[in-house]
């Protein structure tokens, strides 16, 4: 059976600078695919190429069983998209917003009318019916892009920083909707900044940097082969009080990255590192298991990228 969508080999070059380069993956249904990699990666490249709205250089893309961009009508007709930023039509109301691309998919008036009552459920907006979109929360906006995208009852959805922007219990609320959407067998393509969410949602995911593949994996796996497994953070709350704990300190198995204000120390075994920092006082630190963040910020650079 074929997969929600493979690409192959994809490459896309702006003014003869390649964007993505030589890009290959797949998704498997009911899964969440996570596309990770820093500003200017590629991200929303791939994503566009995906959906047929730009046209590759070089490489083949399936989606939802068409060819892309030959195909695309008829794989986004299988598709729901979340884009970056919500493009509400701020003049209707929720429920017309739901009606208004229900027609944009060709679908029938009683057809678009049956399934607006699970949308308005599932985005928890059943009293906001009428509402207009100016009313709307911010997280109450993105529960009803999403549930936009699942007007025509998607197998794939792509997801385009879902939660950017979101106060912490709006997130929870969408993570939980997504996890639903993944029960229900539907397939999810997520881009995010936020490696917790990463964590959290996807069952495997990609590191891309300068349109490249730099590594692939379940979150877990990616922790247990690219990082040491625990973390010592340190905070220098005292100017020079890190600068004199670390002065001298030579310990074996112990990667230490200093960013800003905070030295990390990346290791196996924590303990002896703990009972100094004890010994010395004075210093405020931190021990946690390693997470897809630390992984990420090895694989790409603590440098900003804008
Ligand atoms: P990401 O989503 O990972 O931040 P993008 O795919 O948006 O990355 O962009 C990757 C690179 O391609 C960036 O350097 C961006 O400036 C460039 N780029 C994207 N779209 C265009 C375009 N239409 N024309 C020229 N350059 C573009």
């Amino acid at each position: 059976m074929v997969g929600p969508l493979q690409v192959q080999d994809l490459k896309k070059a702006y003014a003869n600078t390649p964007v993505v380069d030589g890009l290959s993956f797949a998704l498997e249904a009911g899964t969440c695919f996570g596309l990770l990699g820093p500003n200017g990666a590629g991200k929303t490249t791939t994503l566009k190429l995906c959906l047929g709205l730009t046209a590759p250089d070089a490489g083949s893309i399936t989606l939802a069983g068409q060819p892309i961009p030959a195909q695309a009508q008829a794989a986004r007709a299988r598709t729901g998209v979340v884009p970056q930023f919500d493009n509400l039509d701020p003049d209707f109301t929720v429920t017309e917003n739901l009606r208004v691309f229900g027609r944009y998919f060709g679908m029938g008036k009683a057809e678009i009318e049956a399934r607006i009552p699970w949308l308005l459920a599932f985005s928890g907006l059943e009293n906001k019916a009428e509402s207009r979109i100016a009313t709307l929360s911010g997280g109450m906006k993105r529960r009803l892009t999403l549930a936009r995208a699942l007007v025509n009852d998607p197998d794939i959805v792509f997801l385009d920083e879902p939660t950017t922007g979101l106060d912490p219990q709006a997130r929870h609320l969408i993570w939980e909707r997504l996890k639903q959407l993944k029960t229900q067998g539907k397939t999810l393509l997520l881009t995010t900044h936020f490696m917790d969410e990463a964590e959290r949602l996807c069952d495997w995911l990609i590191v891309i940097d300068h349109g490249r593949k730099i590594a692939e994996g379940s979150p877990r796996e990616l922790i247990a082969s690219h990082i040491e497994p625990q973390v010592v953070e340190v905070y220098d709350e005292e100017a020079g009080a890190l600068e004199a704990f670390m002065a001298g300190r030579q310990d074996v198995g112990v990667r230490v990255e200093v960013s800003g204000e905070t030295a990390f120390f990346y290791c196996q075994d924590p303990q002896p590192l703990l009972a100094d920092l004890a010994r010395a006082g004075g210093l405020r630190y931190v021990h946690r298991a390693s997470n897809l963040e630390d992984v990420f910020i090895k694989l790409t650079g603590r440098e900003l990228r804008d």
